[in-house]
């Protein structure tokens, strides 16, 4: 309680309505809690307004203009397509992301959780004071879940503003960029590359490290730079980004490769070079939250900071910054709170690139399992043996099973290809509860479907593969 102010009691408090903090605030709800949830400045945080959501729908436009362009093949004539773009942005907007915000705050109202718009400090380990324009209120808590997210990283000779745009301005953008420079080629830069190639773009990506999306098998990445070749993306590795100059009507970027300094000329250039945590402006050590590298800040099994009835989940804490990391946090976060007994478990954490084609991973790759200590073995399915991936015009790819030699267990997949981000389930579920390629191979996987690679893959691991 802060002397000389009335504070409002809550029971449980979450900061930030992002998919870490409005699941938190329903599950503690569920569980009975009376819970508060407080957010500055969008229901949904980054993923539905500035996030997954609007750039996926930016990707799907990108995919319907190229499809209604290219579809000769299927004896589509496809004379007079053409883009309008402002519809594109309203439909993003409107047709998707309010859809989807307007949804999370009737949830949250049905599960009656309080939504306080403002920004959380924290006062002292049981007080907030909640800041919302000219007024102020205090808070008084029992147990907090901090969710406040993630924004991009600002670079040295790249400030914000104008031509020079973060993940937020790239997708708002108002018109097609004729030409468009993306400095980092990582996930959120080599999606929004594809799309606005799609859309009809120019794209240079300027990518530091010797290969796009580091975070994938090299033999998963050459199938999206391959694609990237075919789309006219220009990429650039080992490109260090040096300096943007705002010309008013264009934006000069200067970069350096082998110590050589070089400039590209372009309507607009956006930075997606990694995000940074939201752990540095909400008064953290006045209630003792202990803040770790890199501003993340260390929690234990049950995302319990070292202050016991605070909690943390989401980009905020270690691990990959992914909305369904968040939410899954979320959950244990507020059954722990709830007196529930759980852990997390991140054995079979699925990571996606929307890239195209559509790159997906889970569990361990072979070199991470043999870096285990374990005796395994990987075994690969191309998607151009698979009917459904014929008949959509659509067979790079394919996918992979990492088992033990022993018994088959699996232990991680990768899936490369159309359909991969809803093929990796499957594999999530067979690498989360333990099963081993019998039981994939036993389960009936209706025809013609992308999930029958999933099935001859485990075939092909039990020796007995039909389709190859
Ligand atoms: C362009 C882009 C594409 C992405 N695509 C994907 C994808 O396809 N799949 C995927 O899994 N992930 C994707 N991500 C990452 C994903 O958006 C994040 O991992 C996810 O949003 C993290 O959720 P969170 O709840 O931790 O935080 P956030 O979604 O960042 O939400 C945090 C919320 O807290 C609020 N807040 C912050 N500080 C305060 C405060 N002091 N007081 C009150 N409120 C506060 C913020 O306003 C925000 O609404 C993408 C990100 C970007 C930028």
């Amino acid at each position: 309680m802060v002397v000389g102010d009335f504070a409002i009691e809550l029971d449980t408090v979450v900061i930030g309505a992002g998919p870490g903090g409005y699941v938190a605030a329903i599950r503690a709800a569920q569980l009975g809690q009376k819970v508060a949830v407080i957010e500055r400045e969008y229901i949904g945080g980054v993923c539905l307004n500035v996030g997954c959501i609007p750039s996926k729908a930016l990707i799907a436009a990108g995919h319907h203009y190229q499809e209604a362009l290219d579809s000769q093949m299927f004896g589509v004539n496809t004379d007079g397509v053409t883009l309008d773009f402002a519809k594109t942005q309203d439909w993003k907007d409107n047709g998707v992301v309010k859809k989807l915000t307007t949804g999370v705050s009737f949830l949250l109202k049905k599960n009656k959780v309080e939504v306080i718009t403002g920004s959380a400090f924290f006062v002292d380990d049981h007080t907030l004071r909640v800041i919302n324009g000219d007024s102020a209120q205090t808070y008084s808590f029992n147990n907090a879940i901090i969710a406040t997210g993630s924004r991009p990283i600002e670079i040295k000779g790249f400030k914000f503003g104008g031509r020079i745009l973060d993940s937020t301005g790239g997708l708002a953008l108002k018109e097609v960029p004729k030409k468009f420079v993306i400095i980092g080629g990582g996930v959120i830069g080599a999606e929004l590359g594809g799309a606005y190639a799609n859309l009809g773009a120019e794209v240079t990506i300027l990518e530091g490290s010797p290969q796009i999306l580091p975070t994938f098998e090299k033999d998963m990445v050459k199938l999206v730079e391959d694609d990237f070749k075919k789309k006219g993306i220009t990429v650039i590795t080992k490109a260090m980004a040096k300096e943007a100059i705002d010309n008013g009507d264009s934006v000069t970027v200067k970069y350096e490769v082998d110590g050589k300094e070089q400039s590209v000329v372009a309507d607009y250039v956006m930075v997606t070079v990694g995000r940074r945590p939201n752990t540095d402006d909400m008064g953290l050590e006045q209630a003792g939250v202990e803040i770790g590298e890199r501003g993340l800040i260390p929690v234990d099994a049950q995302g319990r900071t070292n202050v016991k009835n605070i909690y943390a989940i989401g980009d905020i804490v270690p691990g990959a910054a992914l909305a369904h990391k968040a939410s899954y946090e979320a959950k244990i976060a507020a059954e722990a709170i709830s007196g529930k007994k759980v852990a997390v478990d991140y054995k079979a954490m699925p990571a996606v690139a929307f890239t195209d084609p559509e790159l997906a991973t889970v569990g361990m790759t072979i070199a991470e399992a043999k870096e285990a200590g374990l005796n395994a073995k990987s075994y690969k399915f191309p998607l151009s043996g698979n009917g459904r991936a014929i008949s959509l015009g659509k067979t790079e790819g394919f996918v992979r099973l990492v088992t033990t030699v022993e018994d088959n267990v699996i232990v991680g997949a990768q899936v490369a290809g159309v359909g991969a981000s809803d093929m990796i389930s499957e594999l999530s579920l067979a690498v989360e509860s333990g099963m081993n390629a019998e039981d994939i191979a036993l389960t009936i996987h209706p025809h013609p479907s992308l999930g029958e690679i999933v099935m001859d893959t485990a075939e092909l691991a039990l020796g007995l593969p039909i389709h190859i």
